[in-house]
């Protein structure tokens, strides 16, 4: 996803990026929609900076589901 919430501020993929490197460790991150943790991972190969859960939540429209239903 390209977005999450972080200290009650919803901030870009990119900005997340930007703010783990610069305080080197994991920060709280939240999904948007379902508030759960989630990290923030660079851009690499195809794949754009985002935001990923940390744990997979069936419940969430933002998770990348591996087919559609
Ligand atoms: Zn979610």
């Amino acid at each position: 996803m390209k977005q999450a919430r972080y200290q009650g501020k919803v901030i870009e993929a990119a900005e997340g990026v930007d703010l783990k490197e610069r305080h080197g460790s994991q920060l709280d991150f939240r999904c948007v929609e379902c508030g759960t943790p989630a990290r923030v991972e660079r851009a690499g190969g195809h794949m754009p900076d985002r935001f990923e859960h940390l744990e997979r939540n069936d419940h969430c429209s933002l998770v990348h589901r591996r087919r559609a239903t």
